[in-house]
């Protein structure tokens, strides 16, 4: 990606010298370079039988949407194998609820019933934005995806004629990757950052996970200013009610009025994992920072566009 990068660099400086109406063209022709679709364009002609009337099966489960709020119906369709060897396709849609925090996605619907069968490993995943195809998974779906199928075929149906972009489900959710940098190289604003992450992941409440994390989110609010917000991983004996290091962070900047999410540093796991990144592509979007900081305190530095390829954002809608 090297000759996007330089582009991407070069937009950014002419638009630092550009009226407010043209940084905002580069702007968004920046996020387009960003967000290239993932995967091979494969027309339906071409696919397998298995993955042709897996498209079909997705775009069927779209129609059985129940999205009252969102009017955003979503189709996935899952083929899975179980400890027998045998294969069978499961169909999920999106289903909304009044507590927005308990509505499911399509595709982790398909997949919990797959589990719930005895179905836990994916080979085909095929998923469907009814009203503007090409629309891709969010982090949350891409997260349990690839517990069951990482090497799984990702068919993203990407037009009303039903031709896709075929990638991995692995490919939704890379490995961090970036630039390393020993503690002792940092300046000294980094240098505290990384010491309040650290401080945080001290006071993390942990008796399930067993995993100390930490985080702190730098963001801004509508006037410029500038702050940063700590948070500490924080389980639950319903582990579905834990929250993470974070999104606690997140979540205290966006409580307190700065919505703008320039940089989330991490301490734990060598990771982040995909609902993490969902909430950090609505506040920061592709280009928020995201820094690792390992054990030795040396740090990784990536951007939510590598970790969060091809993400459904706000503009999708
Ligand atoms: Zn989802």
């Amino acid at each position: 990606m090297p000759a996007v990068s330089s582009f991407v660099s070069g937009l950014a400086s002419q638009a630092a010298e550009s009226e407010p109406f043209t940084k905002g063209l580069l702007q968004s022709l920046r996020n387009e370079i960003m967000s290239t679709p993932l995967g091979t364009f494969v027309k339906n002609a071409d696919l397998s039988p298995v993955e042709r009337e897996l498209v079909a099966d997705a775009w069927q489960g779209a129609e059985r949407a129940f999205c009252f709020q969102s009017n955003f119906p979503v189709g996935a369709a899952i083929r899975a194998v179980n400890a027998d060897g045998q294969s069978k396709v499961f169909i999920g849609c999106n289903v909304e609820n009044d507590s927005f925090a308990a509505t499911i996605c399509a595709e982790r619907n398909a997949a919990t019933t797959a589990v719930a069968e005895g179905y836990t490993r994916f080979t085909h995943v095929a998923v469907v934005c009814k009203k503007y195809p090409g629309g891709s998974p969010c982090g949350l779906c891409r997260q349990v995806l690839r517990q069951f199928g990482c090497d799984a075929v990702l068919l993203n149906i990407c037009d009303r004629e039903s031709n896709v972009r075929r990638a991995t489900v692995g490919e939704l959710l890379p490995a961090p990757s970036g630039v390393v940098v020993p503690f002792a190289m940092l300046n000294q604003s980094d240098r505290m950052l990384v010491e309040r992450a650290l401080k945080e992941a001290n006071l993390a409440h942990i008796p399930y996970s067993k995993k100390a994390r930490g985080a702190v989110a730098c963001a801004s609010n509508s006037a410029g200013c500038k702050r940063r917000f700590a948070g500490t991983q924080i389980d639950n004996a319903s582990y579905g009610g834990s929250m993470s290091a974070e999104r606690a962070a997140m979540a205290a900047a966006v409580s307190n009025g700065f919505n703008k999410i320039d940089k989330l540093a991490v301490v734990g796991a060598n990771a982040i994992d995909g609902e993490c990144l969902q909430v950090l592509r609505e506040f920061g979007g592709l280009e928020a920072e995201v820094i690792f900081i390992g054990a030795d305190k040396s740090i990784v530095r990536t951007t939510v566009a590598k970790l969060l390829p091809d993400s459904f954002g706000p503009e999708c809608l």
